[in-house]
């Protein structure tokens, strides 16, 4: 039998953690499953500089615990799980877990957020926070004064190039083609910028290290095939992010990069009681404040809807 919740969060970053503070807070009695990797994409950062209220900086998995930690003061129920399947077609929405738990909720909160796409190269996982990084606004700052290089030619990494661009003494990028998919206006700052040097039909063969971490890489060339070695300390993938909104297609509007979207100005989709909120409807801002900001904006969504339809 299914079991009955008046609201259910998916996903457990900053967006879902937040969310279930206000939606407990408000006596909304939320469930969270918290997915396939509890604390979301923070969990897999070492130090966080910008989050407001920790001075003295945080690292990832800690300021997660803390979330967790206050969501559940107020009596969120988290759990592990990793919703396979959803059908909102009709009141209350079913919702599945693992394949198998059967939940049916009269609202939901979806906070399933985005993950960075890799390059696959081994040396992405055997130095992933040793200098291999998917974020240069959150880790460029501990590779001030080095040499890092970016891969991509979106408007991301031509982003985090420019950024980078200003703390590092070098920025390699490199693209895999003889042009940048980025806005022109990016494209040319790039460029222009003395400090980017940039390598056209280059791909990433190997991330080269010690025990200490990144030390260079090794770039080829794909149309004469020549191979070179850049020392560097920081390797910043930017070949993009995919919402997690598998399970939600043919039912909630998306976008052309599968997106969830949501009415200007508040969390809504297009099915009434089900919110969205933090990166998996954010290809812009993806900061975990911004996420935090839109949980909270989405449990408020939440309450008001449960209000209006009697269900609260
Ligand atoms: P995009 O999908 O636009 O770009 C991804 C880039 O990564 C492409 O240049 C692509 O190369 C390259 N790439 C993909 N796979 C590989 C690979 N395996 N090896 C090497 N390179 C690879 O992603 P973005 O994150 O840059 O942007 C996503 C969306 O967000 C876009 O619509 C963008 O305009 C928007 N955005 C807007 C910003 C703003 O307005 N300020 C800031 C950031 C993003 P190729 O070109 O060869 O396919």
């Amino acid at each position: 039998m299914a079991e009955k919740i008046k609201c259910l969060i998916i996903g457990s970053g900053p967006a879902g953690y937040t969310a279930a503070i206000y939606a407990s807070r408000a006596g909304l009695q939320p469930i969270m499953y918290q997915g396939g990797q509890p604390g979301g994409q923070l969990t897999t950062t070492t130090e966080v500089d910008n989050f407001p209220g920790y001075p003295k900086g945080v690292d990832g998995p800690t300021m997660m615990q803390d979330l967790e930690n206050q969501a559940k003061r107020f009596g969120t129920d988290v759990r592990f799980g990793l919703a396979t399947k959803v059908d909102f077609s009709s009141q209350p929405k079913k919702v599945w877990i693992d394949d198998q738990i059967e939940l049916e909720a009269d609202a939901v909160i979806i906070a399933t957020g985005a993950s960075a796409k890799w390059l696959g190269l081994e040396g992405e996982t055997t130095f992933n926070g040793l200098g291999v990084s998917a974020c240069a606004v959150c880790d460029g700052f501990f590779y001030r004064n080095q040499v890092v290089a970016v891969v991509g030619a979106g408007d991301t990494a031509a982003e985090e190039a420019s950024y980078l661009a200003n703390l590092c003494t070098e920025v390699h990028m490199i693209v895999r083609r003889n042009e940048m998919r980025a806005s022109l206006i990016m494209q040319e700052r790039v460029k222009n910028n003395p400090k980017i040097h940039i390598h056209w039909n280059s791909e990433t063969e190997e991330i080269l290290g010690d025990v200490n971490g990144v030390t260079g890489i090794r770039i080829k060339n794909r149309e004469n095939g020549a191979t070179e070695e850049i020392a560097l300390t920081g390797f910043f993938v930017a070949i993009g992010h995919q919402p997690n909104t598998s399970i939600f297609k043919d039912q909630l509007d998306m976008d052309a990069q599968e997106y969830l979207i949501t009415e200007k100005g508040s969390s809504r989709t297009n099915i009434p009681g089900v919110f969205a909120c933090g990166d998996v409807q954010d290809s812009i801002y993806r900061q975990a404040v911004t996420a935090a900001g839109s949980g909270c904006m989405a449990a408020l969504d939440a309450e008001r809807w449960l209000a209006a339809n009697h269900l609260h």
